[in-house]
C-alpha cells in the first residue's frame, strides 16, 4: 500500500516527536518540514528530511497528501485553513485553535474543499487512561460516581510562547485540552456544570494551573487539576465506584484497587484512636470486608493515531478524535474560562456533544 506522504509544519518539541512516531507507522510517511527559524530547518535536514522555504512551497508539492501543524497554538488556524484550500489533509496538534468559532471555520473548510482535518488528541491512546477507561466501562469498583484526574509538576510553565497569551499559552490550554478531553470521551453522558478556579502564582499573564470541578448529567463528578509550582505530587488517578476506590500515582502505572469483597458477615471495624479524638467511621474496614488487587495495564484494540487517520483519508474508518468532539471541548474550556473569571457555575448542556 501506497504511503500517506505527510510535511511538518513547526519542527520544534513535537513536531520532530512526531517525524520520530511517524517512522515506526507502516501507513504515513514524513517527506518534508518547514519552521520559520532556520536552526529548526537545519534540525530536520539533519533528520533526512528535505526542507521547504516557505509554507506555500510546502502547499504547492502535489506530492504530500496532509500537513501536520505543530506550531504554536494561535497559528494553527491561519495554517490549516490555508493547507484545506490547497488541496491538503490536516492533522492538527491540540489545542486545535485558541477558540470554538475559529475550529467552526477550519470544520466548514475542510467541509468545502472534501478534505479530513483531525486534531491530535493523543492521550487517549495513553495506558493509564485507557485503565481508567476499562474500569469505568466494565464497572470494575460498581458504578463509578467521582473521579479526580491530576498531572502536577514544580518547573513552572515551560518554553517560551507559553507564557502569552497571545500565542495562547496557559495550562488549561495546554494540559487542560488532555484532561478534559479524556473525560468528555470517557464518560457516556453528556456534561452538564463546570466550576473553576485558574491559578497565576508565577505572574505571568496566563494560568500557571487551574482547578476544575465538572457535574455530568449522570451524576458522575470529575475533579480536573493542572499544577506546575507542586512540589509534592497527588496521584494522577483517584476513583470512587459504589464498591470500590482505585488509584494510579503516575506515569508508571503503579496504582491499586480496593473493593468490597461481597462477604456479607464480616467484624464491624474497630475504633482507632485518631488524633486527639476516637473514630469508627474513619477506621480501616475489616480485613475480610475488602479485596486489595493490582490495578493492570489492560490492552487497546484501537489503531494508533496515524494508522486511523490514513484509514479516515482512505474512507475506510471513522475518525477516533472527531471534530464535533474537540468543538464542544473547546466549548467547555471557554465556559471553564468563564466560571473563572466570573466565580459562577456555568452551565453547559447546550454545547453538549451526543455521541
Ligand atoms: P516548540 O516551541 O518546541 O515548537 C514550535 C515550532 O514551531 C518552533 O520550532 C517554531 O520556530 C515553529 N513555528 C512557529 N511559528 C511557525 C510558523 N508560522 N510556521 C512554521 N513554524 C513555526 O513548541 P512545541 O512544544 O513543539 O508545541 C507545538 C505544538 O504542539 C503546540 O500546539 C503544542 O500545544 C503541541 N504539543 C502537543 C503535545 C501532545 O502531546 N499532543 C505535546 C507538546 C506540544
Amino acid at each position: 500500500m501506497k504511503k500517506l506522504k505527510v510535511t511538518i509544519i513547526g519542527y520544534g518539541g513535537m513536531g520532530s516527536f512526531h517525524a520520530k512516531l511517524i517512522q515506526a507507522n507502516p501507513e504515513v510517511e514524513v517527506h518534508g518540514i518547514f519552521d520559520i527559524l532556520e536552526s529548526r530547518q537545519q534540525a530536520g535536514e539533519a533528520d533526512g528530511y528535505s526542507a521547504y522555504v516557505s509554507l506555500e512551497e510546502a502547499l504547492d508539492d502535489e506530492t504530500v497528501d496532509a500537513i501536520l501543524i505543530a506550531t504554536p497554538n494561535d497559528v494553527h488556524k491561519e495554517i490549516a485553513v490555508q493547507a484545506l484550500e490547497a488541496g491538503k489533509h490536516v492533522i492538527c496538534e491540540k489545542p486545535v485553535t485558541l477558540t470554538s468559532e475559529e475550529l467552526s471555520e477550519i470544520m466548514h473548510t475542510a467541509k468545502e474543499h472534501e478534505r479530513v482535518f483531525m486534531v491530535h488528541q493523543n492521550r487517549r491512546w495513553d495506558s493509564d487512561f485507557q485503565m481508567v477507561k476499562d474500569l469505568y466501562e466494565n464497572r470494575k469498583i460498581g458504578e463509578v460516581f467521582h473521579i479526580e484526574s491530576r498531572v502536577q509538576g514544580a518547573n513552572g510553565i515551560p518554553g517560551d510562547w507559553r507564557h502569552l497569551k497571545a500565542h495562547g499559552g496557559g495550562m488549561l490550554l495546554d494540559w487542560g485540552v488532555h484532561l478534559l478531553d479524556q473525560l468528555l470521551y470517557m464518560i457516556d453522558s453528556p456534561l452538564a456544570k463546570v466550576a473553576a478556579d485558574l491559578s497565576y502564582i508565577l505572574g505571568d499573564e496566563v494560568d500557571d494551573g487551574f482547578i476544575s470541578y465538572l457535574t455530568f448529567e449522570n451524576g458522575v463528578t470529575a475533579l480536573v487539576e493542572v499544577g506546575t509550582t507542586n512540589y509534592i505530587k497527588l496521584p494522577r488517578w483517584y476513583i470512587k465506584g459504589t464498591k470500590g476506590s482505585a488509584v494510579i500515582e503516575d506515569w508508571d502505572l503503579k496504582g491499586k484497587i480496593v473493593k468490597q469483597s461481597g462477604i456479607e458477615l464480616v467484624a464491624a471495624p474497630k475504633p482507632i484512636k485518631a488524633g486527639q479524638g476516637l473514630t469508627k467511621t474513619m477506621a480501616p474496614p475489616s480485613e475480610e470486608a475488602i479485596i486489595k488487587e493490582k490495578f493492570e495495564k489492560v490492552a487497546t484494540q484501537m489503531d494508533p493515531f496515524y494508522t486511523n487517520f490514513a484509514k479516515v483519508v482512505r474512507g475506510e474508518s471513522e475518525p477516533i478524535v472527531k471534530n464535533e468532539e474537540v468543538l464542544q471541548l473547546m466549548k467547555i474550556i471557554e465556559s471553564i474560562f468563564e466560571a473563572a473569571e466570573t466565580g459562577q457555575v456555568i452551565d453547559v448542556r447546550e454545547h453538549s456533544y451526543s455521541r
